[in-house]
């Protein structure tokens, strides 16, 4: 048993197993299956730390561990994940088995690479706050608090920007100045990347490049274009607060018998295709606030009619629940943009009605986001896991903002 926990302090890993099956019937006969419980981030207080990058593989990218099979005369080292055989470096000339490099020592089996530095600079994490506003004035208020709070604990130097939605999506240009100024997109259209560019000035003040990819300071965007939607946090904290302290729920009256329009897939749509513009290819990050079911565009889940119920559990199970398969193709896509461009999707959920993340979910967990439900933004749920992705203390999720 001490062997158990000695290993999950080592390397973060639990498993039901200490050996693999040897056969297919041994494996079948298993009551428990194999699986293994691994921690990512975990704090290893004696991590480690090697002075150089990590040795990659040529074919699968993974790196040279203490589990590889090496040959120590012809200076090859064998892939444990695909079985390609590759050459070590000039560098790595003096290895033996008694010289081994530190991440071919066998109790070494989780450390750290520090590389050296890189002579790029480092770009500043994005978020893109898309907030909705089909919200009852109290739990309006709750998001702002929220909101407000998370504007104040990110790092210094990162690029902040803000939609709202309801009805329609509005992108909100927080380098304007004093007066609050946003672009208003169509909820029930798909905004493209070239309608981005065209419609929100980005070229105004320079004509637009007559061929090739347009996407970020690199290619062909100006930086002062990009700031006016992405602020460094320290100089839009001001702008950003007018915003929310002006944020009214959605204008748009809603009759009894019919639900708010909710156009949450197209918010994040314009969402996906603004960072898409401008930040191609740097950590960036939207982070979806959402109160209800989305019911415009092509990822809504019911229709506004209240008389026609939300898909059960039951309705997903038996396939029988109509707007299901065009809404999870429609965020199929969009995971595939965000993957793309390598950026993320988060979600907090914070409705006592279905906000439709099962049709959403593909999109966070292809690009490594994350979720939070609640019932309600007032909820601690809400108010505490949000504060944690920012904070950065022994037990705070350590996404290493900074
Ligand atoms: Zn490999």
């Amino acid at each position: 048993m001490a062997e158990f926990v000695d290993l999950e302090t080592q390397d973060g890993v639990r498993m039901p197993w200490n050996v693999f099956p040897g056969s297919k019937q041994e494996s079948i006969n298993y009551v428990v299956p194999v699986s293994a419980i691994y921690t990512p981030l975990k704090h290893f207080p004696d991590m480690p730390i090697l002075p150089y990058s990590p040795l990659r593989c040529r074919t699968c990218r993974s790196i040279l561990n203490s589990f590889s099979v090496v040959d120590f005369i012809a200076k090859i080292w064998i892939c444990p994940f695909c079985f390609q055989r590759n050459h070590f470096p000039p560098h790595y000339n003096s290895i033996s088995e008694e010289n081994l490099p530190a991440e071919l020592f066998p109790q070494y089996t989780t450390i750290e690479y520090k590389a050296e530095a890189s002579t790029k600079p480092v770009s500043p994490p994005v978020f893109l706050f898309v907030v909705d506003t089909c919200l009852i004035e109290e739990e309006l208020g709750c998001l702002k608090i929220g909101l407000a709070q998370a504007i104040a604990l990110v790092p210094e130097n990162s690029l902040v920007g803000l939609i709202t939605f309801g009805t329609y999506v509005n992108v909100h240009e927080l380098g304007f100045g004093q007066i609050s100024k946003s672009y208003v997109f169509q909820g029930g259209k798909e905004v493209t990347k070239d309608q981005i560019l065209e419609s929100m000035g980005f070229f105004s003040k320079k004509a637009k490049p007559s061929s090739g990819v347009i996407a970020g300071v690199r290619d062909g965007l100006s930086s002062e274009s990009i700031g006016r939607f992405l602020l460094p946090a320290s100089e839009c904290e001001f702008a950003l607060n007018l915003v929310l302290e002006e944020l009214q729920k959605d204008q748009w009256s809603v009759p009894a018998d019919r639900r708010a329009t909710r156009c949450t897939s197209t918010a994040l749509n314009v969402a996906t295709g603004l960072l898409g513009v401008c930040v191609p290819g740097s950590g960036a990050r939207i982070m979806a606030f959402i109160g209800g079911p989305s019911t415009e565009g092509l990822g809504a889940i019911v229709s506004k009619n209240l008389s026609e119920p939300i898909r059960s559990h039951k309705d997903l199970d038996k396939d029988s629940a109509p707007l299901y398969h065009k809404a999870v193709k429609f965020y199929e896509g969009l995971s595939k943009q965000l993957v793309n461009q390598g950026h993320v999707l988060d979600v907090f959920a914070c409705a006592l009605d279905q906000v439709g993340l099962a049709e959403l979910k593909v999109a966070v967990e292809r690009t490594g986001g994350l979720v939070v439900l609640a019932e309600s933004f007032g909820h601690s749920v809400f108010k505490d896991s949000l504060k944690r992705i920012f904070q950065s203390s022994e037990y705070d999720l350590g996404l290493s903002f900074k």
